[in-house]
């Protein structure tokens, strides 16, 4: 033990930080839209000014008509006979102004709230991209697709209406209003009166759809990750005749997300109709009002017919503004699962102030590592160090913690206690992508993406030329079979490198780690049995890849344990025996019975 190894209090107390809840995001509605505001939208200024722009033009001329419905009831009056033709040609010449800016306005709208949802999709794709590892596989990744796409298209369509709504609907009521106040003030009071009484039972309905919505975005994240696992699972599904079992699994999914949205749905359902009636008693109210005015020679037919066509005029953009509220509180639950995600911060990253990492020589060292992914202790006191160029075999029962050795090195997971140091520096004070870059690793599910062959292998090293990914595909032992292929190098894999056997997509991987070039190589042998002649093509490939570097192998061959210059055997998250081959089998332990049992092949 080293004076600079946490104690495992702290390391207990390290693991609690990290396990509490993330970040928390505040969630009141009016939080949420001003950090959409502040983080997303305010800085589209300019074409926000000429949004506003077209807004303005639009609103205040839809007080023209009422103003000029009125002229021409009392134009009538007196029988003018030039109105005739005026009037109806300022009408269309107002349409035409209000039409070409709503058009503009739609446009500029529409491209704004793109233009928000793709930087939002960008930075929650790139939060998950960079993220730790234990973050991203806490939840089905069908839940992140949904929320990067379906909770995403709640946040636009309220943008778009917020926007709209907020800004556009109340100017026009404020120009309505003004014209109806010109008209007749005493009358406008009365309105303005019934109004506030009409929206008590809009903002109730709105609260319970906040927390529906809610519900239906989870309902949806959940359905995404089924229906990936379903088809996915194509094949295991056919062969072990589940196809009822699943059918009645994606059923039920899809039952569950008919009755989130179901309530949802009645929700909103309710809105229209009780404004509505609102707005019937509203009118009523107000044209028994106007005709014992007119009666009484308070008011003229003209005005009383303006006041009426503003006030059918105001019914459009007070019921959009009642409605807005209910939006609002949908969008909500999608802007808090967003800010929670972008707001857990990541653990696993490079410190401030990075110790420089010069020409790596390859010696690794754990002392007294112990690590969980939960509650239960998956590593515990490992101690170990492999010298540059070495070969480190790891053997044992497979769930024993052999992987998640391996996990550690590249810092894709940091130990809950202890420290790995790399030529005797802690990992953790490394620059992450210098570190990264010193290792090459190799896993049985060594990921393939649906690319060329050629730009798989070039993963190894982005910078490769054509040259190099061939003499890294022939020293993998892969050149032949690629050739082969229909279109050679490039022939593009498919979905995971599905349309490759299991040891060609392993000698890909392989060819990809030697392309890197890097000196600690980090392998987890494939264990499923290959046949002899591809065996032995991955064998060769593997000793042109392990010589000179410092390896550190999940072994599962009698080869590779053989070769390596120093073999620990991992059982339930220890090492429980250190050795060379012939040590080892002279134990007469864990390690012979392993060997005695073929464990290896
Ligand atoms: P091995 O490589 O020896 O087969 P692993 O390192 O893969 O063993 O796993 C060690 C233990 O850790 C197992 O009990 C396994 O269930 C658990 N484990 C592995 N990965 C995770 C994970 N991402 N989350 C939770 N537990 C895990």
């Amino acid at each position: 033990m080293t004076e600079r190894e946490p104690s495992s209090e702290q390391a207990d107390e390290a693991l609690k930080a990290h396990h509490k809840p993330p970040h928390s995001t505040p969630h009141s509605t009016r939080t949420l839209f001003r950090r959409l505001w502040g983080d997303y939208v305010r800085q589209h200024w300019g074409r926000l000014i000429i949004i506003f722009g077209f807004m303005l033009v639009v609103s205040a001329l839809s007080g023209a008509y009422p103003i000029l419905i009125g002229y021409v009831f009392n134009g009538l009056n007196i029988a003018s006979p030039d109105l005739v033709w005026q009037i109806p040609l300022l009408i269309i010449m107002i349409a035409a102004i209000r039409a070409a800016a709503m058009y503009g306005l739609a446009l500029q709208v529409a491209d704004l709230s793109l233009r928000v949802t793709r930087h939002i999709q960008r930075r929650m794709a790139s939060h998950l991209i960079m993220t730790d590892l234990r973050d991203v596989m806490s939840a089905p990744s069908g839940t992140f697709v949904s929320r990067m796409t379906n909770d995403v298209n709640v946040i636009r369509e309220a943008l778009v209406r917020l926007i709209n709504n907020l800004i556009k609907d109340s100017l026009t009521i404020i120009v309505l209003i003004g014209v109806l106040i010109s008209f007749d003030w005493i009358l406008t009071l009365v309105v303005l009166g019934v109004y506030p009484l009409a929206m008590q039972p809009i903002i109730a309905i709105g609260r319970r759809q906040r927390h529906g919505s809610h519900q239906l975005q989870e309902q949806m994240g959940q359905t995404t990750s089924t229906l990936h696992e379903t088809m996915k699972g194509g094949r295991m599904i056919r062969a072990y005749g589940l196809e009822d079992y699943e059918k009645s699994r994606t059923s039920r999914m899809f039952d569950l997300l008919y009755q989130s949205q179901r309530i949802l749905a009645i929700g909103r359902a309710r809105i229209d109709p009780i404004l509505e009636v609102l707005g019937g008693i509203a009118i009523a109210g107000i044209i028994g009002l106007a005709g014992w005015r007119v009666l009484s020679g308070s008011l003229d037919i003209g005005h009383v017919a303006g006041f009426i066509t503003a006030l059918l005029m105001l019914a459009q953009p007070v019921r959009a503004l009642g409605t807005l509220n209910t939006i609002l509180q949908e969008a909500s639950a999608a802007l808090s699962r967003l800010f929670t995600l972008l707001d857990t911060p990541s653990h696993v990253s490079s410190p401030e102030r990075p110790e420089p990492l010069n020409a790596v020589k390859g010696q690794i060292e754990f002392q007294a590592v112990n690590f969980r992914y939960a509650e239960e202790m998956t590593l515990s006191d490992i101690n170990f160090t492999v010298t540059p160029g070495q070969t480190l075999a790891l053997v044992g029962p497979s769930g024993g913690g052999k992987s998640t050795i391996i996990n550690l090195i590249p810092r894709l997971f940091d130990p809950s206690a202890g420290l790995i140091r790399l030529d005797g520096q802690d990992l953790r004070q490394l620059d992450l992508n210098a570190l990264r870059g010193a290792m090459a690793l190799v896993s049985q599910d060594s990921l393939l993406f649906n690319d060329t062959v050629a730009n798989n292998i070039a993963f190894g090293r982005l910078d490769a030329d054509e040259t190099d990914i061939r003499a890294a595909a022939q020293a993998a032992a892969a050149a032949d079979f690629i050739n082969d292929l229909p279109d050679g190098y490039q022939t593009v894999v498919g979905e995971e490198g599905n349309r490759l056997s299991g040891g060609q997509r392993q000698r890909i991987a392989i060819a990809r780690a030697i392309l890197r070039d890097a000196p600690i190589l980090l392998l987890d042998e494939p264990t499923s049995a290959l046949d002899a002649v591809t065996e032995k093509h991955i064998q060769a490939a593997m000793q042109t890849l392990t010589k000179g570097r410092t390896t550190i192998i999940v072994a599962h061959r009698l080869a590779t344990v053989r070769h390596a210059d120093h073999i620990l055997v991992i059982d339930g998250g220890k090492i429980v025996e250190d050795g060379d081959h012939d040590s080892l089998l002279a134990k007469q332990g864990v390690y012979a019975n392993l060997f005695e049992s073929q464990h290896f092949y």
